[in-house]
């Protein structure tokens, strides 16, 4: 997975409506979003993205670590050739 396609949730102060924006989108927008269900243009909490880009970063790592768990599974398990089995 990218790490541009990575998104994150914001929530419209006005109407609740959950918008997810990805990494590439934030960076060039980093102060406000229009609510595509009411139309207001909210003023992006920096508290928020904060919280939420911790937590997508506890996700990639968590991520990384599983990803390196499988591959030496994968490698310990694999034959050494297939006619030896
Ligand atoms: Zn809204």
């Amino acid at each position: 997975m990218p790490f541009s396609s990575l998104s994150i949730k914001l929530t419209c102060t006005s109407c609740g409506h959950q918008t997810a924006k990805v990494l590439d989108w934030l960076r060039e927008h980093a102060d406000r979003f229009d609510c595509p269900d009411c139309g207001l243009t909210v003023v992006i909490d920096q508290m928020q993205v904060g919280s939420e880009l911790a937590k997508l970063g506890d996700v990639v790592d968590e991520l990384a670590a599983k990803i390196r768990d499988l591959r030496e599974r994968l490698i310990s398990n694999a034959p050494r050739s297939p006619t030896s089995a």
